[in-house]
C-alpha cells in the first residue's frame, strides 16, 4: 500500500497486511515509520506509570525514565545534532504525542524540558546560549523550567509584573518579584529539579521599558538547594499529572550576567545600550510569542493521543462486556451492539481520525514554517492560527470524550487500575496550558477578522456589500488542503438538488464553508466600528461578540478539520483502506452538522426531513463501522502493551464472536 501526503513528497511505502494496520499507517502519515520506530523501541515499562504511585514516587519515576528516554534519543529532537538533537522539529512533535500514548506526567515533564526550556533556549537564545546551555538540556544533565505564568497574570502574558532590569555599573541584569502577586508559580518542574529557570519579565535599560524578554536564571545549586535571593515553593497535589513538581518561584533581586538574557529578539549590547532586530515592541514580544508555537502543536495532539487510548481502552471492553440477554443473546447482549454505545464511541474515534490527519498537517506546516530565520510572515501567522485553533479543539473535545469513555465502562471505568480516570485528570489541564482555549479561540477569530478586513475595511456601504459577496463566493476562504479535490466537491454539492443524498462529501465541505462565511462576515460586520473605535467603546463591542467570536473560530477550525480529512484520504490510495476512511470522514462530518443543526435550521440552511436523514445516517454509518471497530482502534495506534487497563486482561476480556 501506499501512502502519500502533502508534508512528505515522496510516497511512503508500506504493508498493510490488514484493515488496522493500512488505517494505523494512513493516520500515522508522513511519521509512520518514526512512530512505528518509537512503538518499536520504547518498552511500556519506559513509558506506562503505576497510577497509583504517591507524588514523591511519581515525580521519581518521572525524571529517571526522562533521563533514560533522553539518552536513548527520544525528546531530543528538533535541534541541531551537533547540540545534541536527534531528529528533526516534526519528530519532536511526534515524539511528544508518542509519550502521551505512555503516560501524560511524562510526556509533560518532556515537553517542559525539551519543548519549553529547551525550546526557550533555542528560539530566544543566540550561539553563546546554544552551545553552552543546550547539550545539558536535551540530555536532561541540567533539568530546567519555563517561568512564564505569575499569581497576577496567566493568560495576560504581556502585563507580567516580574523585573529584568539592567544595571549599568556591574553589566548585570537584576531579576526581581516586586509584588506578592509577581511570584511565578504552576511552573514544571519547579517545585523539585530544576537549576535553571527560563524567566519571563518586562526588561527596563534606564528610563525605559522594552516589555517582555527571557532571561537564564540559575535556581538550585549542585546539591538542589535554592540560591540566595531565590524563593522555591510546591504547589502541592494537583488534579492530575502527579509526576510532574510545579512549583513557584519568587525573585529578591538575582543578579545574572549580562549573557543571560535570552536576547535574539532585544538585550543590551557591549556599549550599555538596548538594542533590537524588530523595532516595534508589539512586534517583537508576538515574535517571540510565536517561536514558541511548538508547545501548542504538542499539547492539541498529545490530548487527542489520550483519547485514542480511552477510546481503545473502552472499544475493546465494549466488544467484551455484555448486559442483558436478548432474543438469539442468551449471555447478554456485546455492549458495542447497542446503538447507544456505538453513538458514545464511533462519532468519537470518527473524530479522531478527524482530528490525526489535521494535527499531521499542522505539524508538516510546523516544521516547514516554525522556527525558521526569516520565514514568511503570512506563513507563520497561518501556522499560529492554525495551532491555536487545534489546541482549543483537540483538548476541549478530549476532555469531553474522556468523560464518555470512562462511563462508558460503567464501574470498571471508574477503577484507577483500567486506566481511564488518570487519563481523564491529567488530561484536563491540557486545556488551560500553553494557552487558555478561551483565549486561544479569541486568537483565531481574531486573525479571520483580520483576513476578512484585508477585503473590506474602509469599504463604504455599498463596496462592503460587495465584498461580502465576493467572499460568498468562496474568495476569502481559504482551503487549506486538496484544494483542488475540495473545489471539485464543492462544485458538483452546488449543483445538486438538496433532496440528494446526505453523504455527498461535496455537499459536507459546503455545508461547513457557508456557515463559517455567514458567521465571519456578520462578525466583522458587527465588529466593523468596534475596529475603528478606540478605548471604552471598542473594548465593550467587542465583548458583547465574545460568544460570536468564539463561535467563528470553532466553524472555521471544524472545516479546516474536514478538509484535512479529505486531504488525508486523497493521500492514501489502498482501496480497502479508503473505503474505512471514508465511512469515518462521512460520520465526523455528519456528526457536527448533527450537533449543530439548530443553527442549520434557523436559518433555513436545512430542511427539517435532511435534518432528520443526518441523525438517520449516523445510526446506519455507526451499524456499518460496528463490525469494524477493532481495526478502527488498530488504527489509532496505541500500542496494546502501553494501554495499562486491567480490565481488558481479566477472564473473558478477549474477542468475542460479535466482534
Ligand atoms: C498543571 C499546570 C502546569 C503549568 N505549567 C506551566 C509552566 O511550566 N510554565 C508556565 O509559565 N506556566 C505554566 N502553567 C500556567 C498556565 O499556562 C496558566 O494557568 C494559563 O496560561 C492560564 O492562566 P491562569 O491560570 O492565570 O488563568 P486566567 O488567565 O486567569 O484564566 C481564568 C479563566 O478566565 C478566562 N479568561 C481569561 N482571559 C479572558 C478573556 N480575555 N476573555 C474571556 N475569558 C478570559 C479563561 O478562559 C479562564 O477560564 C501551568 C498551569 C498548570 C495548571
Amino acid at each position: 500500500m501506499t501512502v502519500q501526503t502533502e508534508s512528505a513528497p515522496a510516497p511512503v511505502t508500506v504493508s498493510a497486511p490488514s484493515l488496522g494496520q493500512g488505517l494505523l499507517a494512513a493516520l500515522d502519515g508522513p511519521y509512520h515509520s518514526e512512530r512505528q520506530r518509537v512503538r518499536r523501541e520504547v518498552k511500556a515499562s519506559d513509558v506506562v506509570r503505576d497510577p497509583t504511585q504517591s507524588i514523591p514516587q511519581a515525580r521519581d519515576w518521572t525524571l529517571e525514565r526522562l533521563v533514560n528516554l533522553a539518552h536513548k534519543g527520544f525528546g531530543r529532537a528538533g535541534a541541531p545534532a551537533d547540540l545534541g538533537g536527534m531528529g528533526t522539529l516534526a519528530h519532536s512533535v511526534v515524539h511528544f504525542e508518542m509519550l502521551c500514548a505512555g503516560d501524560l506526567s511524562l510526556a509533560i515533564k518532556s515537553g517542559v524540558q525539551h519543548g519549553l526550556y529547551g525550546g526557550a533556549i533555542w528560539n530566544l537564545g543566540t550561539s553563546w546560549h546554544h552551545d553552552t546551555f543546550l547539550g545539558p538540556a536535551l540530555r536532561v544533565e541540567t533539568p530546567g523550567c519555563f517561568g512564564m505564568t505569575e499569581f497576577g497574570h496567566g493568560s495576560d502574558v504581556s502585563n507580567l509584573e516580574t523585573t529584568i532590569t539592567y544595571d549599568d555599573r556591574s553589566d548585570e541584569y537584576v531579576v526581581h518579584s516586586p509584588t506578592p502577586t509577581a511570584a511565578k508559580t504552576y511552573i514544571g518542574n519547579a517545585a523539585e529539579h530544576a537549576r535553571i529557570a527560563v524567566v519571563f519579565g518586562q526588561l527596563i535599560v534606564g528610563p525605559r521599558l522594552h516589555g517582555i524578554h527571557a532571561a537564564l536564571v540559575p535556581v538550585r545549586d549542585e546539591a538542589g538547594q535554592a540560591l540566595p535571593g531565590v524563593t522555591i515553593g510546591d504547589n502541592g497535589h494537583k488534579g492530575g499529572l502527579l509526576g510532574v513538581d510545579n512549583g513557584t518561584l519568587a525573585f529578591d533581586r538575582v543578579r545574572i550576567p549580562r549573557r543571560m538574557l535570552l536576547d535574539k529578539y532585544g538585550g543590551v549590547d557591549d556599549s550599555g545600550v538596548y538594542r533590537s532586530p524588530i523595532e516595534n515592541p508589539n512586534r517583537r514580544f508576538f515574535t517571540m510569542l510565536g517561536t514558541l508555537v511548538r508547545g501548542r502543536v504538542c499539547i492539541g495532539g498529545g490530548s487527542m493521543i489520550a483519547l485514542r487510548k480511552g477510546l481503545t481502552i473502552a472499544t475493546k471492553y465494549a466488544e467484551h462486556r455484555r448486559q442483558f440477554p436478548a432474543p438469539g443473546h442468551p449471555d447478554g447482549v456485546v455492549l458495542l451492539d447497542y446503538l447507544a454505545h456505538q453513538r458514545k464511541l464511533l462519532p468519537a474515534i470518527a473524530t479522531a481520525y478527524a482530528y490525526g490527519f489535521a494535527q499531521n498537517r499542522l505539524t508538516g506546516l510546523l516544521a516547514e514554517a516554525g522556527g525558521q530565520e526569516g520565514a514568511d510572515e503570512r506563513a507563520q501567522r497561518k501556522l499560529e492560527t492554525f495551532a491555536a485553533g487545534m489546541k482549543a479543539m483537540s483538548t476541549r473535545y478530549a476532555n469531553d470524550q474522556l468523560q464518555v469513555c470512562r462511563e462508558a465502562c460503567g464501574g470498571a471505568g471508574y477503577m484507577t487500575e483500567n486506566g481511564l480516570t488518570t487519563l481523564r485528570q491529567d488530561a484536563d489541564v491540557f486545556a488551560t496550558f500553553e494557552g487558555d482555549n478561551t483565549v486561544l479561540l479569541q486568537l483565531v477569530a481574531k486573525q479571520l477578522l483580520s483576513d476578512y478586513r484585508e477585503s473590506w475595511v474602509g469599504l463604504d456601504p455599498v463596496k462592503l456589500v460587495q465584498a461580502s459577496a465576493k467572499m460568498i463566493g468562496g474568495n476569502v476562504i481559504e482551503r487549506t488542503a486538496a484544494r483542488p479535490v475540495i473545489d471539485r466537491l464543492v462544485a458538483t454539492a452546488q449543483r445538486q438538488s438538496m433532496d440528494e443524498s446526505v453523504l455527498h462529501r461535496g455537499w459536507h465541505v459546503w455545508m461547513l464553508e457557508d456557515r463559517e462565511r455567514h458567521v465571519v462576515s456578520r462578525l466583522a460586520q458587527r465588529l466593523q466600528r468596534a475596529m475603528k473605535a478606540s478605548g471604552r467603546e471598542s473594548f465593550a463591542t467587542f465583548n458583547r461578540a465574545q460568544d460570536h467570536m468564539l463561535y467563528a473560530a470553532r466553524v472555521h477550525m471544524e472545516r479546516v478539520i474536514l478538509e484535512s480529512f479529505i486531504a488525508g484520504i486523497e493521500e492514501c490510495i489502498d482501496p480497502d483502506t479508503r473505503r474505512v476512511l471514508n465511512l469515518l470522514c462521512d460520520l465526523y462530518a455528519l456528526s457536527v452538522l448533527e450537533t449543530d443543526r439548530g443553527w442549520f435550521l434557523e436559518r433555513n440552511r436545512m430542511s427539517s426531513a435532511r435534518s432528520k436523514a443526518i441523525t438517520q445516517t449516523i445510526n446506519r454509518l455507526c451499524g456499518d463501522l460496528r463490525p469494524l471497530a477493532s481495526d478502527l482502534v488498530t488504527g489509532l495506534g496505541i500500542p496494546e502493551e502501553w494501554l495499562g487497563s486491567a480490565m481488558l486482561h481479566a477472564e473473558g476480556a478477549g474477542p468475542t464472536p460479535e466482534g
